[in-house]
Parts: C-alpha cells; sequence; structure tokens
C-alpha cells in the first residue's frame, strides 16, 4: 500500500513530494487566532485544512510538533500601513476589561469551539505576549546585521536594503515597485525611511497599556515578529511546513521570511502550505456588511443569514467537501446538503460493522483503499477521498441487501477502510449523544401527531392532515408514507 505525500509549496508554485528536514520528525508552525472576538468560519477553515495534515503525519508515522500560535499583542487594526489601535487593546477599551481578560476570554471560546468540532489540540500553543524577550532578541540580530534601525524610540525593518539584496516578494510574488504604488500617505511613516519599511519594535504611547521595557522604548512588538521568534524557538532556525490562511501571505508571511532570512542566514521553512478563504452567499465574509457567522451563530442557529443550527461535525463535513485550496462558498442550502451526506456517511460506517462476510468478493476493496491513500496524499484532496469513501458506503449498502458480498478478509479491510480514515484521519465522529430520555420523549411526541394526522385523513380533513405534516416539516422532522404507515426522520 503506498502512503504517500504530496504538498502544493506555495514558494514555489508546485506540487512537491513532502520529505521531511529531519525524519521521522516533523515541524509545523501554523498561524492561530488574534484573540479579540469569536471564532468565526475563516477560523474554522484554517484549523481544520492543518488538523487533516497533522492527522495525516501523525498516520504516516511522523513524530510531529505542531506549533500553532495565540496573537494577543501588536496586531494593530490596519495591517498594511501598521495604523490603528491593537485589536485586543480596542476591545479591552470598549468592554473595561483587562487587556489580558479579552486574551483569556476568546483564548478558552477559540478552544471550546475548536474541541467541539474534533481539532486535535496542537504540541505547543505559544503566546506572543509571553516570548517578550525573543523577539527583542531578535531585533538585536536584525539590527546587528544591519538591516533595521531605531526611529524616535520604534525600530524598523529596512525592507528598500533587504529587497536591493536578498529580493523581497518571492513568497506572495509581489514586487516592491508595485507596493509602492499602492502606498497611501498616512500618519507614524513619517518615522520610517522608506514606505514599506515594517515595525519591528512600536514605542508605546501614553494610553497604550500592554508595554515592555527594552533598549529602545518602552513598547510591544510588531505583529510579523511573534511567528519568526516563536517558530525558531520550538522548531528551530528550519522547518518543515508553515500554514495559515491565503490573506496570511502578505504581508505577514512575506515579512516573517524577510526577518527569519536576516537572522539565520537562509529561508526557514520548506513548505509553505495556504488555506483559501470562506465566502457567505457569494459574498467576502465582513463583520461590517452583516456577512458574517460565527461558530457560536452556527451551532446554535442564532444568525439571520440562517434557518437553523448546523452541528460542528456538520460544519467539518461541510469543509472537507472542498480541496483547501479553493475558495468555499457558506449557504444554508449547502449546509443542509452537508448534514444530509455526513449522515449517509456515519450511517454507512455504523452498518459496516455489522455485515457478514461470504465465502467470495464481488468489489475490489483494496483498489478502494489504495484510492483513498492517494487521494489524501494528493495534497488533501478531502473531496475525492469522500468519494471513495461513499463508494464504500455504496458497497456495505449493497452486500446488506444481498447484491453483492464480501470474503472476511474483503470485509474487514472495507470496516477498517471506513473507520480509519472517516474517524481517525478526517476526524469525523458521531455527534455527542443527547439526552436518551429527551430522544424517546420526542418519538412519542412525534407519533401523537402523526396519529393525529391519520384520524384527520379517515375524516377527510385533509386540510388538517397536511397542516400537521408541513409543521412537522418545517421543524426539520420528514415524514414517508409507507403501507405499514408513517415514518419520520430528523433531518
Ligand atoms: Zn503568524
Amino acid at each position: 500500500m503506498v502512503k504517500d505525500l504530496f504538498l502544493y509549496n506555495t514558494i514555489t508554485r508546485q506540487r512537491e513530494h513532502f520529505e521531511p528536514l529531519n525524519p521521522p520528525h516533523v515541524g509545523m508552525y501554523v498561524c492561530g487566532p488574534t484573540v479579540y472576538g469569536d471564532p468565526h468560519l475563516g477560523h474554522a477553515r484554517a484549523a481544520i485544512t492543518f488538523d487533516i495534515l497533522f492527522r495525516y503525519l501523525l498516520h504516516l508515522g511522523y513524530k510531529v510538533r505542531y506549533v500553532r500560535n495565540i496573537t494577543d499583542v501588536g496586531h494593530l487594526e490596519d495591517e498594511l500601513a501598521e495604523a490603528g489601535e491593537d485589536k485586543i487593546l480596542k476591545k479591552a477599551r470598549l468592554e473595561q476589561v483587562e487587556p489580558m481578560e479579552v486574551v483569556q476570554y476568546y483564548t478558552n471560546r477559540y478552544h471550546t469551539f475548536m474541541t467541539m468540532m474534533n481539532l486535535l489540540p496542537p504540541s505547543i500553543e505559544p503566546h506572543a505576549s509571553g516570548h517578550i524577550i525573543e523577539q527583542q532578541v531578535m531585533i538585536r540580530e536584525i539590527l546587528n546585521r544591519g538591516y533595521a534601525y531605531e526611529s524616535n524610540g520604534s525600530v524598523y525593518f529596512d525592507l528598500e536594503k533587504f529587497n536591493k539584496e536578498k529580493g523581497y516578494g518571492q513568497l506572495s510574488g509581489r514586487n516592491v515597485e508595485d507596493m509602492l504604488s499602492n502606498t497611501r500617505e498616512l500618519d507614524g511613516q513619517q518615522e520610517k525611511r522608506f514606505p514599506l519599511d515594517f515595525a519591528l519594535w512600536k514605542k508605546a504611547d501614553a494610553q497604550h497599556l500592554m508595554r515592555w521595557p527594552s533598549e529602545w522604548s518602552e513598547g510591544f512588538p510588531g505583529w510579523h515578529l511573534e511567528c519568526s521568534a516563536m517558530g525558531r524557538k520550538y522548531l528551530g532556525e528550519k522547518f518543515d511546513i508553515h500554514g495559515g490562511g491565503m490573506d496570511l501571505v502578505f504581508p505577514h508571511h512575506e515579512c516573517e521570511m524577510a526577518q527569519s532570512v536576516v537572522a539565520t542566514g537562509s529561508p526557514h521553512v520548506k513548505y509553505w502550505v495556504h488555506n483559501n478563504m470562506i465566502t457567505i452567499n457569494g459574498q467576502k465574509m465582513a463583520k461590517s456588511k452583516n456577512n458574517f457567522i460565527t461558530l457560536e451563530e452556527l451551532f446554535t442557529g442564532a444568525s439571520p443569514l440562517l434557518e437553523k443550527a448546523y452541528s460542528p461535525m456538520t460544519v467539518r463535513f461541510y469543509m472537507l467537501q472542498a480541496h483547501y485550496s479553493s475558495p468555499l462558498d457558506f449557504s444554508n442550502e449547502s449546509l443542509k446538503a452537508a448534514e444530509q451526506g455526513l449522515s449517509r456517511l456515519m450511517k454507512g460506517v455504523e452498518l459496516v460493522s455489522k455485515l457478514t462476510p461470504s465465502d467470495a468478493s464481488t468489489a475490489d476493496v483494496q483498489s478502494l483503499v489504495e484510492n483513498g491513500y492517494a487521494a489524501l496524499g494528493d495534497d488533501m484532496n478531502c473531496p475525492v477521498l469522500l468519494g471513495h469513501l461513499f463508494e464504500a458506503v455504496r458497497i456495505a449498502n449493497s452486500v446488506k441487501d444481498g447484491k453483492e458480498r464480501l470474503n472476511r478478509a474483503d470485509l474487514a479491510m472495507l470496516q477498517d477502510f471506513l473507520r480509519t480514515f472517516t474517524t481517525e484521519l478526517l476526524g469525523l465522529v458521531p455527534e455527542g449523544s443527547r439526552n436518551a430520555s429527551g430522544d424517546e420523549l420526542l418519538g412519542k411526541v412525534i407519533s401523537l401527531l402523526l396519529q393525529q394526522r391519520q384520524e384527520a385523513k379517515l375524516r377527510k380533513d385533509y386540510a388538517a392532515s397536511d397542516a400537521i405534516r408541513k409543521q412537522l416539516e418545517d421543524l426539520g422532522v420528514a415524514i414517508r408514507d409507507t403501507k405499514e404507515g408513517a415514518e419520520w426522520e430528523i433531518r
């Protein structure tokens, strides 16, 4: 059985065979959330993408150190111009709490929602605010090598010099001339020698609460620096995989790479992997346009964009239906379809364990499993993998109906394929068991309503019988009339 991995590398723009720098060890760094607001669909997509990669690397037998940071300082509102308030400080001011209360609250919320979607926790989750010394050491190194300068208590990266000598923009494919023509004149820019220089250290103004002493001023580190410093601390000067959303390629990862090239002498990452963005009803997600769904709203249904609540597993399944590098659109209709797809898959996993073997096989399970590995190894092609899993479900149903047969070995292989790929690799598990007595009561109530509908039909009161059916269906209870009477199912 060939178990391999190819990844699309953003910097080479090619699909490459994955070969770790120091096997069996793999180092993976993923940019985590800036914890000033509730986790939303964008957070979920990045986290799920790298959860799949983490799970597959573990499955392949690698010893993976997965580092995902928490940004709790230095991320300013206007990322490009490095202007505006620190996102966390702004929230703290609005809520009238300590900045670290904001950080703790939203970090807890992030963990809760990621756990609900069955994400494996990273090996290390470092906070930017806990690594100020490491960031200061790196600034000193960049200054000593002549690629930064101090200005009015702040320290800026000398991008003009770096671009001339080493070339800036390799990751994003942007060039400095084009970037310059798009730069706006903004406050605070006069400290910089060159408009595109970015902050390594910012002097804090009087109201700025999150501040640390340094040789330059009381201040705070620039946003891009934390990932360079923490990646190096936990994964070494050069590591295997750096991930994040595509929106981080520029400027965040481009700047991170420049810092690391200067501090350590060479690029620090072998494979750059970026997941694509989420749109909602075809539009870019934006809080300001009310086109924004938090995970809590999804799981409770409390959003005008949704007809009802969707479970964490439905959301996870939905994300896996698209390749991570394609844009993914969310709509109420597509979530409903995902809910049905997930239910069909989970029923298949349950069914396959109850089947009995025959003497011979009529299906080629071996090829199916090989195709499953090939799909996941092909730059994590989860939509193609799901196609193979549904083929396995189809075979299981055929065996149940007596249309196809599997011998003992093939049946065991089919069971293992469905369980391993669905549960271990895609992380799809049965939804948390609901209150059993509640379920029983619900069943009795629905049966009672169906009985009343049947009585209405018998007295030819079709308006009443149709109304009962319609109202049940509106609540998500599907009704099917059979010879034996009405059957129902909660969708
Ligand atoms: Zn980062």
